[in-house]
């Protein structure tokens, strides 16, 4: 079957229906967007056909390109593979711009068909570029749908005219949040915003009759009708001149000039502006093809789009455990964690039993989601009746009793291993055979926690990162004992509650910590070497972290930082590298700086926590060195020492596949989206310029930064991880 079928009624309207077999939503091939334009050929030569509407055959219209294929585009391109990218780009724009001209004629622009695009719901990305091409967007009335181009989410921008057209339709400043930020919105919004033009009951009908009525002006684009001028103004009128500069600057700071994505973007409306409309498109297809060749954007989609999504799937499902997902689940302890996994599980729709040493304690959990509700009510995100319902879901208690039919137990007590096994054994006691009880510790290994339980086979890891509501990953980590439908539940309940899974196994700090404490660790050592702290911080960012190490640190509080410190020494004795760190950490603790929420740490805050500049108290005690280091070494120093810490855990076998050690990096601790992830980064910079740099580093630095053997090998060999382990099945 065809993505795209054409039918015309005897009223003369030929309706296109968009329509990919087997998949919830529409993706565009290059195969569709063949069909398409020969239909669309058809279409404009048949004479009884009097206008076209273009619709899908599913509740939305379409979910975008198929990323898989822009992916791929480059390696069918051959030897040249910029103008294969770029060639196949202007086939694109010409099919949109000959729906856009519709036959008409290029002087008088008169005697085109109508043609409109019937939206039933969710149309992003191409899957609305594709109807931007056409003279009138209807769209369903429908709260749920999502209208947006948020390609620059995955290293990319709207490269199929969208961003011209958006641009000429809104003016540079109203498009910016749509094409800089990847904004989406639902269909009243997008009406508001002047994307859409109707927001309708029935679009087929509606643009089934305006097709009917149109008249040759209504066809005509108004960047194809003469005087046209850009709303907002272009860069040389005054007002355009002030969108111009002041978006680039914000581009700047936020990205800091490591997402080549928004830097192209830029450029495409800037230039574009200055030149008719089709000459635009030929400068966004430069640009665009510029950033399909950028090994970045490569390395986000595959992480961001491809393997995020194949892992939300269920990719290292064990395959023959039977659907396991969660009817009710008990939570444990209703503090910071208890009452956001407590919020996360009610939105899903499950029912919670959220269970604390006293009511009062358990009742303040459950206050967290009322406070949450309610301000999604004010702001208008959800309606009362289902903040309602959300909250008639969370079951606040301290009776274990209450935990008898539950299937899941997620733990979330204090970080104690006599706390955690006194209430394993309680819940033991009410809960029947089948439930799977997961603990959410930090630091605790999942194997000795697991002695507590009755069914360790049952017992598993599920590690949440706070504040859970926002964060995206959650770590599952697999036990000595733990048994294949203790990690289908875990990865079911993920799934459920709409959250990016990893399945790590056990070992200590599992496998987002044990990259991320050495990162903070590598930070506050250059502190102690008389590093600026500025310096620090600022090269930090400049390489795409999204906190320094000094700010992430007091954001997580010093005294948590001193308290790992400790029982990590006391478990590794003499091993332990990192007297020098602790020197800095107990001093800040001994002086009260325990960060954000004490007012003071690495940088002073205000009395409303806002952060005033790096404390001249630290600057006093750890002064800077007369000669400091290059940028480009503290940037190596911070990125190696997350990134060899990766590899380290891939060859321990505590990560399994290269896939979840990119996607976690991204959204577990934000390592450096533009790259992919620490391994992609390995890769990019390539494995044996990288083994060199090791070399570097642990002869300046220590050992910490000694060369992995795999990393050895690879740099040996030439290979890459990707190319080593494999795309798609990147078991290690
Ligand atoms: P918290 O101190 O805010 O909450 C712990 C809650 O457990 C308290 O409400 C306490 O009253 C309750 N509690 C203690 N003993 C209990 C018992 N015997 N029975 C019932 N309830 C009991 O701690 P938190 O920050 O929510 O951390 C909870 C767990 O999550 C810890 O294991 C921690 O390591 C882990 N964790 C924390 C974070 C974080 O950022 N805070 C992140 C990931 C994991």
């Amino acid at each position: 079957m065809t993505d795209f079928t054409m039918e015309t009624g005897s009223d003369g309207v030929a309706v296109i229906t968009w329509d990919v077999d087997g998949k919830s939503m529409n993706v565009l091939s290059l195969e569709g967007l063949e069909t398409l334009d020969r239909l669309i050929d058809d279409a404009l030569a048949d004479e009884a056909v009097k206008g076209i509407v273009l619709t899908s055959g599913k509740d939305s219209f379409a979910a975008g390109m198929d990323l898989n294929i822009i992916a791929k585009m480059k390696d069918m391109a051959g030897d040249d593979p910029a103008r294969g990218v770029f060639e196949g780009v202007m086939d694109m724009h010409r099919v949109l711009r000959k729906i856009e001209r519709a036959g008409m004629d290029p002087k008088t622009n008169k005697g085109g068909k109508p043609i409109a695009s019937a939206l039933p719901g969710t149309a992003l990305g191409i899957g609305l570029e594709l109807p931007l091409a056409t003279h009138r967007i209807f769209v369903a009335d429908n709260a749920k749908a999502k209208i947006g181009l948020p390609e620059i989410m995955v290293g990319i921008f709207p490269g199929a005219g969208g961003t011209t057209r958006l641009v000429r339709k809104m003016g540079a400043m109203a498009a910016s949040p749509f094409l800089l930020e990847g904004k989406t919105v639902e269909p009243a919004k997008a009406k508001a915003a002047g994307i859409v033009d109707e927001v309708v009951s029935d679009p087929l009908a509606a643009a089934k009759a305006w097709v009917l009525d149109a008249k040759d002006a209504d066809l005509l684009k108004p960047w194809d009708a003469k005087g046209y001028k850009m709303p907002g103004g272009a860069p040389y009128h005054p007002a355009g001149f002030m969108t111009f500069v002041g978006a680039s600057a914000m581009v700047n700071s936020k990205t800091k000039g490591v997402y080549p994505a928004a830097k192209a973007l830029l450029s495409a409306v800037y230039e574009g502006a200055l030149v008719p409309f089709d000459t635009a498109l030929k400068i966004e297809a430069r640009w665009f093809t510029s950033v399909l060749m950028n090994p970045s954007s490569g390395a986000m989609i595959r992480s961001l789009f491809i393997n995020k999504g194949a892992l939300e799937k269920g990719a290292v499902r064990p395959a023959d455990v039977p659907d396991q997902q969660v009817k009710k689940v008990g939570v444990l302890g209703a503090g910071m964690m208890g009452a956001g996994i407590a919020l996360v599980s009610a939105q899903a729709g499950i029912d919670v039993v959220l269970l604390d040493r006293d009511q009062d304690a358990a009742d303040r959990g459950k206050a967290y989601s009322e406070t949450y509700a309610a301000k999604g009510v004010s702001r208008k995100k959800i309606t009362q009746d289902k903040a309602d319902a959300m909250l008639a879901r969370i079951e606040a208690t301290t009776a274990y009793e209450a935990l008898a039919d539950c299937d899941l137990i997620v733990e979330a007590v204090f970080e104690d291993p006599a706390v955690k096994a006194e209430v394993t054994k309680a819940v033991d006691a009410v809960t029947n055979n089948d439930c799977i009880f997961a603990t959410n510790t930090s630091t605790l290994p999942i194997s000795e926690l697991a002695k507590a339980s009755k069914n360790p086979e049952q017992f598993i890891g599920i590690h949440f990162f706070s504040p859970v509501e926002k964060m995206l990953l959650v770590e599952i980590i697999r036990g000595k004992a733990t048994g294949d439908r203790a990690v289908a539940k875990a990865l079911d309940f993920v799934r459920q509650i709409r959250k990016t899974p990893i399945v790590v196994n056990d070992a200590r700090f599992f496998y987002a910590n044990r990259c991320i404490i050495p990162y903070i660790n590598e930070g506050i050592r250059m502190v102690k070497e008389g590093v600026a702290p500025a310096l620090i911080e600022n090269a930090a960012k400049m390489v795409g972290m999204p906190l320094g190490p000094l700010q992430l640190v007091d954001e997580t509080s010093i005294d948590l930082g001193a308290k790992i410190a400790r029982a990590t020494k006391a478990a590794m004795g003499d091993a332990y590298p990192d007297e020098a760190v602790d020197e800095v950490i107990f001093w800040m603790e001994a002086q009260g700086r325990l960060g954000r929420k004490a007012g003071k740490g690495f940088y002073d805050y205000d009395e409303k926590g806002k952060r005033q500049g790096l404390s001249q108290a630290v600057a006093a005690q750890y002064p800077q060195a007369a000669t400091q280091p290059e940028l480009l070494e503290v940037q190596h120093r911070l990125l190696f020492v997350q990134s060899l810490e990766a590899v380290r855990a891939l060859e321990d076998g505590v990560l399994m596949d290269i896939r979840e050690g990119d996607v976690g990096a991204i959204l577990g601790w934000g390592f450096a989206p533009w790259s992919g992830g620490p391994l992609s980064w390995l890769d990019m910079i390539g494995a044996p310029y990288a083994a060199e740099r090791c070399d570097a580093l642990s002869a300046a630095h220590g050992a910490r930064f000694a060369c992995p053997d795999l990393l050895r090998d690879m740099a040996d060999k030439n290979q890459s991880f990707y190319g080593r382990f494999g795309e798609t099945s990147a078991a290690a």
